[in-house]
């Protein structure tokens, strides 16, 4: 079993010492911004020449620096930057800036686990990953909670740094919920995994191919759209709140037969064949080899299957049921608003 930190095991010091630079402000940016800085942290956000996030951030009451001035002023610099983006920002602008005794710190192992950058030796390098999006650490925290995260040292140069990526943890509002410990491999390889086969990657092309296989067949594509869509978010709280058991509990008896005689047959030994190559194509370095590839050629795949998706009809479908259900994103970030709006 893990070892969990909560509140009481936080030396706050750690962090309330120190300088903090928040090096963009896109999803996890603005929430460890804020939420630092409503911890009481000295804290700074860097950001790029021109970049339109200066004014939200500035507005939002937080001391706006360049990247390489945020760097020089900071001795705890968190790399919120697009993973794809972060090796040439941190030779440009980060790594000059770097003295003996620095944290350097990131949200996700990706970098530093691909070897995509190597610090040099006399600094700490932590990783403090929210288990969740950088909107959620940023509600949660402002209503009292927290989102779990996980903690990781890979250089310990100070003898400080679990201590220091502990104390950050809990300035976001982390250890109200629990702080574990784990290393930038098993965070980076268990997020990557997670991403492609359940949470995007799996549940989006199984959502997509039961509702064709049900519009297909001749069914209204509304009602497809309500079994197949909208209803997996009342079935994921139940599992959210209660685990599969509850789930099961609080469904028909029915529903579960189906679930238990069908759900093996749906995932089978062939998909978990598959569920082990991309695993293996995770730990190789195979994706992430791809993926920068494919960023720094222009993204041409990236941008054409992005945009197959959105021609995908249950899009259609969903938006014009969605509009007449206003209460149901009440509140949140449109995907037009966000799209144009974190530079
Ligand atoms: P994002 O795309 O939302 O924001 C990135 C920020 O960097 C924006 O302010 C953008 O303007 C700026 N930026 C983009 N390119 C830049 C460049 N070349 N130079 C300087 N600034 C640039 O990113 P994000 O989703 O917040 O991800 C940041 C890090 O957090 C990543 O390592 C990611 O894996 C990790 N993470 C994200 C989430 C999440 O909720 N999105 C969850 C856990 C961990
Ligand atoms: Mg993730």
């Amino acid at each position: 079993m893990a070892n969990i930190f909560y509140e009481n095991d936080v030396n706050r010091s750690a962090i309330a010492d120190r300088k903090v630079a928040v090096l963009g402000y896109g999803s996890q940016g603005h929430a460890h911004a804020l939420n630092l800085k409503e911890s009481g942290v000295d804290v700074c956000v860097g950001l790029r020449d021109g970049s339109g996030s200066v004014a939200k951030a500035s507005e939002a009451g937080l001391t706006v620096k360049s990247l390489a001035d945020a760097s020089a002023w900071a001795d705890v610099i968190m790399v919120l930057l697009p993973d794809t983006e972060q090796a040439s920002v941190y030779e440009e602008q980060i790594a000059p800036n770097l003295e003996a005794g620095d944290a350097l710190a990131f949200a996700h192992g990706f970098n530093i686990r691909f070897d995509l950058i190597t610090p040099p030796d006399d600094v700490d390098v932590i990783m403090v990953a929210p288990k969740g999006p950088g909107h959620l650490v940023r509600r949660t925290y402002v209503e009292g909670g927290g989102v779990p995260c996980l903690i990781a040292v890979e250089q310990d140069a100070t003898g400080g740094a679990t201590e220091l990526a502990l104390a950050y943890a809990a300035g976001l509002g982390g250890a109200r919920a629990g702080v574990i410990e784990t290393t930038f491999t098993e965070e980076c390889e268990t997020d990557l995994f997670g991403e492609q086969v359940v949470l995007c990657g799996g549940v989006t092309e199984l959502v997509r191919s039961a509702f064709d296989t049900l519009v297909d067949a001749g069914y209204q594509p509304e009602i497809c759209y309500f079994e197949c869509l909208h209803e997996l978010k009342l079935i994921v709280d139940l599992m959210y709140e209660q685990g599969i058991g509850g789930m099961r509990f609080s469904v028909s008896d029915t529903a579960e037969y189906g679930d238990l005689s069908r759900g093996p047959r749906v995932i089978d030994d062939h998909v978990r064949e598959t569920m082990k190559t991309i695993l293996d194509e995770i730990q190789s370095g195979a994706f992430a080899a791809e993926w920068v590839a494919e960023s720094r050629s222009g993204r041409e795949n990236f941008n054409r299957l992005e945009a197959a998706g959105h021609e995908h009809r249950i899009e259609k479908v969903g938006s014009d049921l969605r509009d007449m259900m206003p209460w149901i994103n009440a509140g949140r970030v449109s995907v037009q608003e966000a799209s144009g709006g974190q530079g």
